[in-house]
């Protein structure tokens, strides 16, 4: 055996969206070291300190080993203690908690919340487990607390998701323009990619625009600090500036674009906590009518710099600079942006205004001229969006509303016609609202700590779980709080515990094998899914007249009809990587994920979202889709480089029947809540550069733990001043809907404005979401983490 042996293998980086290319040293079993992958496209051998410390995150000394099931007397019970269990008990109660909800309540009363740190076989398995088997839409990713906004815009304006350029414009661009992005933290490699441009570049300018000065700031030629949610209004003043410039690219709009009016109604959605709410009369409404150039032109005239500067603070020569860089038909502009346009009571419409300026222009899909939406999640596009895991979603950017598309995926997935449930299911958010009024009494998380991530937890969350007649179930690596407030906890695997594909913010697919066992008896994700799917007849499941209309159904195990159906099994135990030693794997892995990839890529071949064959992507460093003819497309919707563009379009918007893009008259639309005389100040939440997310991998390495220990409250020092604080004193930060401990920082990475205060949500002991409103958009029922209105009081 070479087991004991250095082994270099690939795998993409489990964290952000970047998607950076790691080379996986494994040794006796264990990783032993991980470093940037120089064959890499995407970060050429670098890593940012996260991917650094990859190998550490698995062997936290408190690793979940073994099922838990809050059992008292020896039995379950809602307030007994974790004790452990084996896999067969875990299952045994799982299966009768949902056997008992899918007889009294139907498919309804189940729920599963994922997220894109699932990978593209797992994500892609708990769809069709859910929407094939229990025919529930009850299933979410967390990207619905992330990148739900992006996918309404880019629904509306395009009617196809996703970005249509790469990370190679980052190396084209003459200027680069960041909304709502901290990317120097948030997305460290590719800052690095336009650092250099700009650093090798004299003509190259960059702009961030915050509501707060972060690390970002450091490289801007053009800073802006804007009153919250007023990048409404500075998208519009820079449209109306190109208008008025006479900077409009009229032969791009005439051919290629199309102007609506998108104004239904205001509002926030679910439950009023604010005035504007209680006025919503059709809040949820996507509906828009034709416009033309000339009303649009009339509907953005008011948008005056000088109007803007007096909403977003921002000096009306800042302003006029930045919409320079759009209106200037020589400088090749790559826009960018992320969680401070996602989260926002209107993330949808922000989305689309940032998409108005490029169109506007022409300045889209060609080399640096790019609206780029950033990604959190390693596989927020890959396996949240792509495979259909939000609940009104199936794979490939098809909806369960469409019958033609319901039937496509029977088709696929070789199911009885007309069985996919044509409903959406409750979103992340009115899940924890229907498990707290108990419409919903199950619910399995995977790959998320919602009780940490989710806003308002006090008020919104925790009822849910706690809720008496409910049973939740979390799967994870580590004891999170969402674990803890569970009733049974799984043990998962992570990253190259298991095989796996993510999906990055530029299309790309990347592929990695399994490289060392999990611990004691946690299992991958895929591998519960799978397994607990062999617990249920289509007779317990099925409504019974489909069953009598195709009984060649009759009497199989949801395994037989959804993992074992011919397509899935048709490649037993192909694919044993070469550098993978451990034949002793407690994973059953390899040959059921080449079935699952090539299956899920039938949904998107011929539909402009082709992937290449499975074992292409063990060879490759990943792949843009569409892969037509076995080649990467790195433009969509440009001749040339998109293979779906017909000769002679020049630029061809499939997404929409006419082939061309809307550009959307919206207005700007006040915060749902805002600092008033007794919570008088804003506050914003975000993440640090040294932890993912929720903190339970990262908190977990030495080296990133002591590098940022808790979290901080960030703000400006006249503001602590003002209540007598100083640096490092205790405060608390109270809102309506709760209060937190933390302690001042007036000197950190983060500078914020007077008025303002910024803590990030990593540290599981300072909860920041007991304090975050849970005010949603409306279209796509995002929660806005970046504005309600806070009081700082000294401890
Ligand atoms: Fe790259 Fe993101 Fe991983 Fe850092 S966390 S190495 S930027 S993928």
């Amino acid at each position: 055996s070479t087991a004991n042996k250095l082994t270099w293998s690939k795998a993409p980086c489990r964290f952000c969206g970047t998607g950076c290319g790691i080379s996986v040293a494994t040794k006796n079993g264990k990783v032993v070291a991980t470093h940037g992958d120089e064959k890499a496209p995407v970060n050429k051998g670098l890593s940012c300190v996260k991917g650094y410390f990859l190998s550490k995150i698995m062997y936290g000394k408190d690793r979940l080993t073994t099922p838990m099931l809050r059992k008292k007397d020896g039995v379950y019970h809602k307030e007994g203690e974790f004790t452990p269990v084996s896999w067969t008990e875990a299952f045994d109660i799982m299966e009768e908690k949902f056997k008992k909800v899918l007889k009294e309540k139907g498919p309804d009363g189940i729920s599963m919340f994922g997220s894109g740190q699932w990978t593209v076989h797992e994500g892609y398995a708990a769809v069709k487990l859910m929407k094939g088997g229990f025919l529930s839409n009850n299933i979410d990713p967390n990207a619905r607390h992330c990148m739900a906004s992006a996918v309404g815009g880019f629904m509306r304006t395009f009617g196809i998701d996703e970005p249509m350029g790469c990370y190679d414009d980052m190396e084209a661009a003459d200027a680069f323009v960041l909304w709502g992005s901290n990317m120097a933290e948030m997305h460290p490699i590719l800052w690095t990619r336009i650092a250099d441009r700009r650093l090798s570049n004299p003509h190259v300018k960059v702009a961030v625009l915050s509501t707060f000065e972060h690390r970002s700031f450091d490289l801007a030629d053009i800073p802006a600090v804007f009153t919250p949610q007023t990048d409404m209004v500075l998208l519009n003043a820079i449209a109306n500036y190109i208008i008025e410039s006479g900077s409009v690219n009229h032969d791009f709009i005439n051919k290629h674009v199309n102007f609506r009016e998108g104004v239904t109604d205001i509002g926030y959605g679910l439950r009023p906590t604010h005035e504007l709410q209680k006025k919503a009369k059709n809040p949820n409404s996507g509906a828009s009518s034709p416009i033309d150039l000339k009303a649009f032109t009339k509907f953005v005239k008011p948008y005056t710099f000088e109007y803007a500067e007096e909403m977003s603070g921002v000096p009306a020569r800042t302003i006029e600079k930045i919409a320079k860089l759009y209106a200037d038909p020589k400088i090749k502009v790559m826009s960018l942006w992320t969680m401070g346009v996602n989260q926002h009571t209107r993330g949808v419409w922000t989305n689309n205004l940032l998409y108005n300026i490029h169109l506007l222009t022409g300045k889209i899909s060609e080399p640096g001229n790019s609206p780029f939406s950033l990604t959190g999640q390693p596989s927020a596009c890959g396996t949240a969006r792509e495979v259909g895991t939000f609940s009104h979603r199936l794979p490939a950017d098809m909806m369960v509303k469409n019958p033609a598309h319901r039937a496509t995926a029977e088709k696929i997935w070789k199911l009885p016609k007309g069985i996919i449930n044509g409903v959406p299911g409750s979103h992340a958010v009115q899940q924890i609202r229907d498990l707290k009024d108990g419409k919903i009494n199950i619910c399995w998380n995977q790959v998320n700590n919602n009780v940490q991530a989710g806003a308002n937890i006090n008020e919104e969350i925790l009822p849910g779980y706690r809720n008496p007649d409910n049973f939740i179930i979390t799967s994870d690596a580590y004891p999170t709080v969402t674990a803890e407030a569970s009733d049974l906890i799984l043990p998962s695997a992570m990253w190259v515990e298991k095989e796996g594909a993510f999906g990055n913010a530029e299309r790309r697919t990347q592929v990695w094998y399994q490289l060392v066992s999990a611990p004691g008896d946690a299992r991958s994700d895929l591998w519960q899914l799978v397994e607990f799917s062999k617990r249920f007849t289509t007779d317990e499941v099925w409504p019974a007249k489909i069953l009598a209309e195709n009984p060649e159904y009759k009497g199989k195990t949801l395994y037989e009809v959804l993992y074992k159906n011919g397509n899935v099994d048709a490649f037993p135990l192909a694919d044993i990587s070469p550098d993978y030693e451990n034949q002793e794997s407690n994973d059953f892995g390899f040959y059921l994920q080449k079935g699952l990839f090539e299956e899920y890529a039938t949904f998107g071949r011929g539909h402009g979202h082709d992937l290449a064959d499975y074992d292409r992507y063990h060879k490759e460093r990943g792949l843009r889709w569409p892969v037509v003819n076995g080649v990467e497309t790195k433009w969509r919707f440009k001749e040339g480089s998109d293979p779906y563009v017909k000769a002679g379009a020049d630029f061809q918007f499939y997404g929409h029947k006419d082939d061309k893009a809307i550009i959307f008259a919206l207005p700007y639309e006040p915060p749902a809540e805002s600092p008033n005389e007794e919570f008088d100040m804003w506050l914003s939440t975000g993440r640090v550069l040294e932890h993912w997310h929720s903190g339970s991998m990262t908190q977990r390495v030495p080296e990133l733990f002591k590098a940022f220990p808790n979290a901080v409250c960030f703000m400006h020092p006249e503001d602590a001043k003002k209540r007598g604080l100083r640096r490092g004193d205790e405060v608390k930060v109270i809102s309506r809907r709760g209060e937190m401990k933390t302690r001042v920082e007036t000197r950190g990475r983060n500078k914020p404005p007077v008025g303002l205060v910024f803590v990030p949500w990593f540290d599981a002991s300072q909860l920041i979401n007991k304090v975050t409103l849970d005010a949603t958009d409306p279209l796509s029922k995002q929660t806005d983490y970046k504005k309600c209105a806070v009081k700082i009081e000294k401890v």
